[in-house]
């Protein structure tokens, strides 16, 4: 039996009893390995080290209020795995190997996954690193792959409340051709600066605008942006973003309520033609935007007058959530029920 106060669960590190690991050596992956340190031995030549040869996941499993436990489109999650490997010259996990990995994962933890409804959920973190030695710039020849997990609460404690954005011109995350639609760490190094000065500004996000000639929205911190315009969902399309799989599932269910949904540049110009506007990513799936101001002009732009979260946004997220949670239909095959 496990004492853990479901209710006060921080988004954070939570200590569990098993890890599981595959390292790559001499070409190929070897047998997927348990372990219950939260150690890694490495070489202190390693690549990840030296040159950011990393690049991790995000996965979440849920107890539904029917016991079951639903992974949610981790499938998405292993190919996108495999685009980040390939892009700064990884090995390449196969897709059976992610899914052996996490569900071996999920099934030792089992006693971590947070009951239904207290908004939390098991956390899976897929992680991928040059490990071989190397000290000339080059790839790796060894690599270890590992899934850990950890129960996690809700993103904001607050619960699904807007919240206050700072949009920004002096840092850029990625570059137009560089890895910006990879799920690689060296982004998040890039971004921390500008997300640390935002929350000592006051703010717990930041919208990042491209960086080749900062007109147009580039990524809202560790998250998608969105706006609601009328009868359409609009989204940034930008191949410095990281394609998300919260964003690509809320398109689906955009359409699916009968809204437009359009993919295309959005320029800083028209936030004010949104009436609805948000942050998407695993952690929080949706995060509504209160207000988002422009630490160059100090422009305020406001979605949200009365602390709610708008109709449209606040649909999508009952929807999504639901799904995850086993409450709404899952029409389009989005879970995988751990049996
Ligand atoms: C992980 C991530 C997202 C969200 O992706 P999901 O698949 O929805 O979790 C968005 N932007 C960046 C930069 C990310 O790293």
């Amino acid at each position: 039996m496990t004492n853990i106060d479901w209710k006060n669960l921080p988004f954070g590190y939570f200590k569990t009893d098993y890890n599981v690991r595959c390292y790559y050596r001499n070409g190929k992956w070897g047998e997927v390995e348990v372990s219950s340190s939260e150690y890694i031995t490495m070489h202190m030549a390693a690549t990840c080290l030296h040159y950011g040869q990393e690049a991790f996941g995000g996965v979440k499993a849920f107890r539904g209020s029917d016991g079951k436990i639903r992974v949610f489109r981790w499938m998405e999650n292993a190919k996108r795995m495999q685009r980040s490997a390939e892009g700064i010259m990884m090995a390449v996990p196969p897709v059976e190997l992610f899914g052996e990995m996490i569900f071996k994962a999920i099934k030792l933890n089992e006693k971590y996954v947070p009951p239904y409804g207290y908004g939390a959920s098991l956390y899976l973190r897929p992680l991928l690193i040059g490990t071989g030695a190397e000290v000339g710039v080059k790839p790796a020849d060894e690599y270890l792959f590992m899934v850990f997990v950890g129960p996690v609460g809700p993103y904001f404690k607050e619960g699904f409340k807007p919240v206050n954005f700072q949009i920004i011109s002096d840092y850029d995350r990625a570059a137009p051709f560089g890895t910006g639609h990879i799920k690689v760490g060296g982004n998040y190094a890039a971004s921390l600066k500008a997300l640390i000065r935002g929350k000592n500004e006051g703010f717990p996000s930041v919208i990042f605008r491209n960086s080749a000639d900062r007109r147009y929205i580039d990524e809202a911190g560790p998250a998608n942006f969105f706006g609601i315009k009328g009868n359409s969902y609009i989204t940034p399309d930008s191949p410095s973003i990281l394609p998300s799989i919260t964003n690509l599932s809320l398109r689906q269910l955009a359409k699916d309520i009968g809204l437009n949904v359009e993919l295309r540049s959005v320029a800083v110009d028209e936030l004010d033609s949104f009436e609805e506007a948000g942050a998407c990513g695993t952690a929080a799936v949706i995060t509504p935007i209160g207000k988002i101001v422009d630490r160059d002009t100090g422009k305020v732009v406001e979605y949200s007058k009365d602390g709610k979260a708008g109709p449209i946004s606040t649909k999508l997220y009952n929807k999504l959530k639901g799904i995850q949670e086993g409450t709404e239909e899952d029409i389009h095959n989005w879970n995988t029920v751990v049996e």
